[in-house]
């Protein structure tokens, strides 16, 4: 069923999870008019903090969800809340509608264009990078309301955009798995490898969340594709809508690729196209690049907007971040590497003759091995300084090659890079590994290790 707030006029709504997400619909629906109750199973003193002053129509409850639930007409799930959770079963059987938040906020959405940017690896980059694109054509061509997993609730941004807006989406796996209708005019799937599989379940099942991308497109609609993820490229043929492909040369056609440091784009205005592309290291930004060229293309925006965008667009904080030379030592903050595929990216993008890095691995574990970083460890890493809870695991998975350094935390790991680095060395924090052993969040951690690496002057 879709969700129809008319359907639902005067009843009650209750919203499972009270994170950013959750909390965004729960007083959006307070201010359409609802009476909502919100549950959370984290205790009260946790959430206490977050919630600030709530409006009068939100009731809420703290430390598990109470049967209190099935009073209410429909339900609406926070992403990422585990299916198998059991008021999720309860509420299924007592017959209430649950429904996404991603689906509730656009049901108050008036934009007529939504774009949206899925992906293992890449999201919010690419996100930024189109945001970035559409201020450069200006509010003539329309306003852009940037959201999502990127850090600013879809419920806030959609009920403020008129029709002659757009909105930029960056969606997550778990945002996608719950959505049943979700049509964006323009679509892109950045790549595919094994993440977030304890919550999916199997690797099958995320990558058929992953396909709700372009579920209910149609022909009058534009997907991007990168030519270059086999998984990306498979699952590309049950897309209805236009695809546009990125990737390298000589793997099928493809409407974009970059040669000799420069992007070029066919398939629009007759002609072929050439961009410059931002001043990012690494080939993975340049995929980035080329899929924001294409959603940005297919929107009609003007080559100089493209351009523009391109030129102007500075990257992410915690996303390969230079914070610069300390102590003779190059220093980058990458800490939203949480997973293995997206540290190979980082030594990729770094690589140079010689091994020349000091790299801070380690949080917590995801599963998986850490093995396919050993090549690269080779020809790149001069040493290893293992962080967190899955220091044991890496080191058991990565000895022998360059010497490891167990350092327990960033502080240690931070201050015996100093010690052991030399002139010209790379110091990266880059850990393959989830951020909530030690830390709130990959931010707080990035930022932990700039103010380290910062009073180490
Ligand atoms: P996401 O939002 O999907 O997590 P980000 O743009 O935040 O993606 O980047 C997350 C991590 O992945 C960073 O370490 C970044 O350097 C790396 N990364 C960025 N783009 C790509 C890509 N296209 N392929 C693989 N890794 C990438």
């Amino acid at each position: 069923m879709r969700f129809n707030p008319k359907a639902f006029k005067g009843k009650k709504a209750c919203v499972i999870g009270m994170g950013k997400s959750g909390l965004a619909c729960a007083k959006l629906l307070a201010k359409k008019g609802f009476q909502v109750f919100a549950s959370d199973s984290k205790p009260r003193a946790a959430l206490k903090a977050s919630l600030g002053r709530l409006p009068g129509a939100i009731s809420w409850e703290a430390g598990g969800h109470s049967d209190r639930l099935l009073k209410c007409a429909f339900a609406v799930k926070s992403p990422g809340l585990p299916h198998v959770l059991p008021i999720l079963q309860k509420l299924k059987s007592a017959g209430i509608p649950i429904f996404s938040e991603l689906e509730v906020a656009l049901s108050f959405c008036k934009a007529k264009e939504i774009i949206a940017i899925t992906g293992t690896n890449g999201k919010t980059t690419t996100t930024a990078l189109v945001a970035q694109i559409f201020k450069e054509a200006g509010p003539r061509r329309s306003r852009a309301h940037v959201c999502g997993n990127i850090g600013f609730p879809i419920s806030e941004a959609a009920p403020r955009a008129l029709p002659k807006d757009s909105l930029i989406i960056e969606v997550s796996s778990y945002q996608l798995e719950d959505s049943r209708y979700f049509h964006p005019q323009s679509a892109a799937l950045l790549n595919i490898t094994a993440d977030h599989i304890d919550h999916h379940g199997s690797m099958a099942h995320y990558i058929e969340a992953k396909a709700r991308l372009f579920r209910h497109q149609n022909k009058s609609d534009a997907c991007v594709f990168n030519a270059g993820d086999p998984l990306a490229l498979k699952l590309s043929r049950r897309c209805p809508a236009q695809k546009l492909f990125f990737g390298p040369l000589g793997q099928g056609p493809v409407n974009a690729w970059h040669q000799k440091g420069r992007i070029h784009v066919r398939g629009f205005a007759g002609k072929l196209q050439t961009f410059d592309p931002p001043h990012l290291p690494g080939e993975h930004n340049l995929e980035n690049a080329m899929a924001a060229v294409l959603l940005a293309l297919s929107r009609g925006l003007k080559a100089q907007a493209v351009q523009n965008g391109l030129r102007a667009f500075k990257g992410v904080e915690h996303r390969l971040e230079e914070i610069g030379t300390i102590r003779g030592m190059r220093c980058i903050n990458d800490s939203k590497a949480t997973n293995v595929d997206s540290t190979l990216v980082a030594l990729k993008a770094l690589n140079r003759a010689q091994a020349s890095i000091l790299l801070i691995l380690g949080g917590l574990h995801k599963g998986g091995s850490y093995s396919p970083l050993k090549p690269l460890i080779a020809s790149c890493v001069k040493s290893i300084l293992t962080i967190g809870s899955s220091a044991g695991k890496i080191e058991n998975d990565l000895s022998g090659i360059v010497p490891i350094f167990p350092c327990g935390d960033l502080q240690t790991a931070v201050e015996t890079a100093f010690k052991i680095g030399a002139q010209g060395d790379t110091l990266l924090l880059s850990p393959a590994c989830a951020s909530f052993d030690q830390f709130q969040n990959f931010e707080q951690r990035g930022r932990r290790f700039k103010a380290l690496v910062g009073t180490s002057k």
